[in-house]
């Protein structure tokens, strides 16, 4: 049987990126809107510093405002929610994203809960969460909307397709069950507790992966020529000894590659796949909200 297509997130989110720089100049010179994007990062977590500072440079590079908000590890609840309820008021800001995880003093449900829901651009508060699963307009999370995006450009209408989803994450998994739900796929979400997982998985057209456990997924709990969608990232020590002693690292998806690669009909790759799909969703969730805000059609 031939490999699998390997679908490019990288090549994809490149596009999607120039497209939404397309409409942020747009809506600037229709509307004198300037969509605004605020980060909040609370400690100096070294994977956390760089997301930020990524989704900093292409909210810029989109023609948005971008704000950094870095705070210290030991920062009160009640400093950082007067932050965002700045921030929630701030007519140049459109999107607020705090950057879990937080350190373990801060809640992150109370978080959520004090960002405006018009703001909300990771789609993580009751009310957009809400909203999506009423098959209303919401904000949603942003990696769920960039592989329904990968998975359309492939397999174009999903309707009827069995799809599975492997994690059940607010910010994950039931999102992406939500939205395959909409597209009229029939779904079943799987999780640490689902009994004989590999036949589960077997039966999906879809097979989306979101636990975070390097290559669990093996080439046999793939159906023939399923679409394979790969979100887990894990870091582990380099293969090349030299580069591992000197603490170099290497990203590994959910998805053991080599083997679902010989069975899969399409497959994301880890790095390159679903990561560069995120920040570009977070642009477009951020240009959505300026327009609701604002009033702007379409
Ligand atoms: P999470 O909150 O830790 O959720 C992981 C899910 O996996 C849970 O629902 C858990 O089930 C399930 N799980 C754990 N072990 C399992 C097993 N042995 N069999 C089946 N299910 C199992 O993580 P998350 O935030 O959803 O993220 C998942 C992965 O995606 C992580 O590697 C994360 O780094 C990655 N991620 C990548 C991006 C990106 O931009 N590419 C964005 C978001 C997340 P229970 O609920 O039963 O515990």
């Amino acid at each position: 049987m031939a490999q699998a297509t390997i679908i490019d997130g990288k090549l994809f989110a490149a596009n999607l990126r120039e497209r939404i720089a397309v409409e942020v100049a747009d809506l600037k010179a229709a509307h004198g809107v300037t969509p605004g994007l605020a980060v909040v990062l609370v400690g100096e977590d070294p994977a956390s510093q760089t997301y930020v500072r990524n989704k900093g440079v292409q909210t810029l590079e989109a023609g948005m405002h971008s704000e950094t908000h870095r705070l210290p590890a030991d920062t009160a609840e009640a400093d950082l929610f007067a932050l965002l309820d700045r921030l929630n008021a701030d007519p140049a800001i459109h999107g607020i994203l705090v950057q879990f995880p937080v350190p373990e003093h801060l809640s992150q449900d109370r978080i959520v809960a004090r960002i405006s829901p018009d703001k909300d651009v990771d789609g993580l508060t009751v009310t957009n969460a809400g909203r999506l699963a009423s098959g209303l307009p919401a904000l949603t999370s942003c990696t769920p909307v960039g592989c329904m995006m990968l998975l359309r450009d492939v397999l174009g209408d999903l309707r009827g397709k069995r799809a599975v989803v492997i994690g059940r994450s607010n910010l994950m998994g039931k999102p992406m069950a939500q939205l395959l739900l909409a597209a009229d796929c029939t779904v079943t979400i799987a999780h640490s507790r689902t009994v004989d997982l590999p036949a589960v998985c077997r039966e999906a057209d879809i097979l989306v992966a979101a636990v975070g456990r390097a290559e669990m997924v093996r080439g046999d709990w793939i159906k023939p020529g399923a679409a394979v969608i790969d979100v887990g990232i894990t870091r582990l020590p380099s293969l090349d000894p030299v580069r591992a002693a000197e603490g170099k690292t290497r990203l590994v998806g959910d998805v053991a590659f080599k083997e679902a690669v010989e069975v899969a009909g399409w497959i994301t790759p880890v790095p390159g796949g679903v990561g560069p799909m995120t920040i570009a969703c977070l642009l477009q969730n951020t240009l959505t909200a300026a327009k609701r805000i604002h009033g702007v059609e379409g």
